[in-house]
């Protein structure tokens, strides 16, 4: 089962695709813990994405195209994944094409998580981060059992420093401009299929249930 999850920032992909991977047993892949699990251990590859991600803007598709193909290496990939965070380009879908075409694969299903601008905004001011597990909680959608300390795993809760409302705008119009065009893309192949991601966490996840099933 492959599966790209597709969406704003703070859409609820990370949240869906979670759940998705424990429901189906397949590895949650997301590309932006990858990324932040980098900059906590300041490694060459952190450093070079942090200073894109501070910004709110993409880091270049040469560094995420061969950070994933360098993951799909990896045994537990055998089964299929859940892709959150990649592809947000036309370049990156078409790496992962090729990627999966080599091996005589295809793409299952890309799950569009549709959610307007504005509760977008509200969704990420309010976004709480385990940068140990990946866990998110919002303050008053789905707080975590105490505050500030992730229920998964005990570490604790920061915002991002992309979560901040500046960047946060940025964040959608770089979304806008080079991520939404992969609905066409995927459409056009076939497999874009969509979900309101305004309901609330379960029913997302029982529509997105519907369509895998
Ligand atoms: P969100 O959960 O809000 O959608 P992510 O955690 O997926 O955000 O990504 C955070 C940041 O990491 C992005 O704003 C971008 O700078 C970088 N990033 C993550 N995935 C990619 C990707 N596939 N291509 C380019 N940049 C990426
Ligand atoms: P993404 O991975 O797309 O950036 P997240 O899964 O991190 O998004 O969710 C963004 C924020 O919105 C988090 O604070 C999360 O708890 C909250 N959230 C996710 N799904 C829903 C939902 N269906 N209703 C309300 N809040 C949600
Ligand atoms: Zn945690």
């Amino acid at each position: 089962m492959k599966i790209v999850m597709l969406g704003a920032p703070g859409a609820g992909k990370g949240t869906q695709a979670k759940k998705i991977a424990e429901e189906y047993g397949v590895p949650h892949i997301s590309t932006g813990d990858i990324f932040r699990a980098n900059i906590k251990n300041n490694t060459p590859l952190g450093q070079q994405a942090k200073i894109y991600m501070d910004k709110g803007e993409l880091v270049p598709d040469e560094l995420v195209v061969s950070l994933i193909m360098d993951r799909f290496d990896e045994p537990d990939c055998e089964k299929g994944y859940v892709l959150d965070g990649y592809p947000r380009t036309i370049p990156q879908a078409k790496a992962l094409d090729k990627a999966l075409e080599d091996n005589g694969e295809k793409l299952d299903y890309a799950i569009d998580v549709d959610v307007p601008d504005e509760v977008i905004i509200d969704r990420m001011s309010g976004r709480r981060a385990c940068l140990n597990c990946g866990a998110t909680y919002h303050i008053v959608n789905n707080p975590p059992k105490t505050e500030s300390v992730c229920d998964a795993c005990g570490n604790e809760l920061v915002q991002r420093d992309d979560d901040k409302e500046e960047t946060v705008k940025n964040r959608l119009d770089v979304y806008h401009d080079q991520t939404e065009p992969l609905k066409q893309y995927y459409a056009d192949a076939g497999v874009l299929y969509t979900v309101d991601g305004t309901k609330e966490m379960e029913e997302v996840f029982k529509s997105i249930c519907s369509i895998v099933e």
